[in-house]
């Protein structure tokens, strides 16, 4: 084989290959960068170019890429067992994991229904809050609330409780159609308010459509403190104190897709944490595996398990199911996951890094483009705007953030902006050094992207 470079590699790949979340005509203009290997937190490609990953591969990444103790603990579990259907049989990775996961998670929670990805997941916590009442006799209960701006996955059911009009418009006509109630996204606070403030106030709007709806809604599905996927939007977590209370008084189960912020991103273990509260469906995934393999799982508690439980005849079982459920060398991904979590005390360092983190970009809040810079843990975002008096925004067809990308790209950093928003959600081990790289090429890239 000759030495494959980044151009040949991507010539082959654009004849075979469709990418995700892409036009593909992009391609004509915007180079593919081909990854050889990754270690810790840079990425190589062909021609021995490096990245360094700010974003966690997707949010993905917690430990960096080809991490030595994930490494091992998958080599050991190649050895024993690949996978094995899960219906009639088990395994001791997913066992442990179980065991370990309800351990970790508030004590109502007790029970883990493994998917393979998080949009299947967060699938599964809606035919399960509306299958639970099914099984209880309350059939009418089939709608979801769900906050403007949110993101549950890409599949119909979860476009259907997400919000964000880019993945969603193209499908509406085939889509379930949820209650949605305005986001309690501060960044459209009103001057002099502080975040409680705002998330309690915008909670009116919840507790109308709870009042309304109650009746024939199955559950409240919320990405706890942070709305990565509409643009890193924030919250306080007195609205999830609110929130809990209320589904409980209404009678309404709480989704909680801690997919993107679970896993120590928002400087807790759990976002809901935070708000010192519990959510009848758990949904976890990307981090889960520390950004090796896909696996999800989505954590409940007995009453929902109960009322599942009985003859086969009565078929009140929960029949869905997945080919790689519980996928034993994913499960072991996740056990090495954690165990770096109880061995290197990574909460605390986190705090340390978020709040240098914070350091290295506050000062682009008062960048004549930057309409506010915004943080919650190990995520920050700066959110170029055209007019910070009157909040007019860059039109998306002028596409900035590209730009900043593209900048990135040249200076060693792989930061992609959500449309004019730009953050940066590194893995874990990134260092002080590194973040002020990243925050200097983000300077420079929102600098050159707004100067026009
Ligand atoms: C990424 C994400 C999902 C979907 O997970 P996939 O594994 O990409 O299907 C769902 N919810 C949230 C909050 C996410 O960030």
């Amino acid at each position: 084989m000759p030495h494959m470079t980044n151009k040949s590699l991507v010539k082959r790949d654009l004849k075979v290959v469709w990418h995700p979340c892409s036009q593909m005509k992009d391609h004509e203009w915007l180079p593919m960068i081909p990854v050889r290997r990754g270690e810790g937190v840079w990425l190589y490609d062909m021609d021995g170019r490096r990245y360094l990953d700010a974003v966690s591969s997707w949010w993905v990444n917690l430990f960096g890429h080809a991490n030595p103790r994930i490494n091992q603990a998958l080599r050991r579990q190649m050895e024993s067992l690949e996978h094995v259907i899960l219906a009639g049989f088990t395994h001791e990775p997913v066992v442990q994991l179980s065991e370990r996961l309800v351990a970790l998670t508030p004590e109502p929670l007790t029970r883990c229904f493994y998917t393979d990805n998080g949009s299947s997941a967060v699938e599964v916590a809606l035919k399960m809050s509306y299958h639970y009442w099914r099984n209880s006799g309350q059939t009418q209960r089939t709608r979801f609330i769900t906050l403007s701006g949110s993101y549950h996955g890409e599949t119909l059911g979860t476009l259907g409780v997400g919000d964000v009009a880019l993945y969603k418009d193209t499908y509406r006509p085939l889509l379930m159609e949820a209650i949605t109630v305005p986001s309690p996204d501060c960044a459209l606070r009103e001057e002099g308010v502080s975040w409680e403030e705002h998330s309690r106030r915008m909670f009116a709007h919840m507790e109308q459509a709870l009042a309304e709806h109650a009746h024939e809604t199955a559950a409240v599905i919320v990405e706890p403190l942070v709305q990565c996927a509409t643009g890193m939007r924030m919250y306080h977590p007195v609205y999830l104190k609110l929130l809990r209370e209320a589904c409980d008084r209404h009678g309404v189960h709480l989704i909680a897709d801690e997919i993107a912020v679970g896993f120590g991103r928002t400087g807790t273990m759990f976002a809901c944490e935070h708000a010192g509260i519990c959510a009848d469906f758990l949904c976890l995934s990307k981090g889960l595996t520390g950004g090796y393999l896909p696996l999800a799982t989505v954590l409940t508690n007995d009453t929902v398990y109960d009322a599942f439980y009985d003859d086969y005849a009565t078929l009140r079982a929960f029949l869905h199911s997945h080919s790689y459920t519980g996928n034993a060398l994913a499960c072991a991904a996740a056990m090495a996951t954690l165990d770096i979590f109880q061995q290197d005390d990574v909460i605390a360092r986190n705090r340390q890094l978020s709040a240098h983190m914070l350091r290295a970009v506050s000062h682009l809040a008062d960048h004549p483009h930057v309409a506010e810079v915004r943080q919650t843990g190990m995520i920050v975002a700066m959110e170029m705007i055209r007019d910070r008096k009157t909040r007019e925004p860059y039109p998306f067809e002028e596409r900035r953030g590209l730009r900043v990308y593209q900048h990135a790209l040249g200076r060693e950093a792989l930061l992609r902006p959500l449309g004019n928003v730009v953050y940066m959600m590194p893995p874990y081990v990134i260092s002080e050094d590194q973040i002020d790289h990243l925050a200097k090429v983000a300077e420079e890239g929102i600098d050159l992207a707004t100067q026009d």
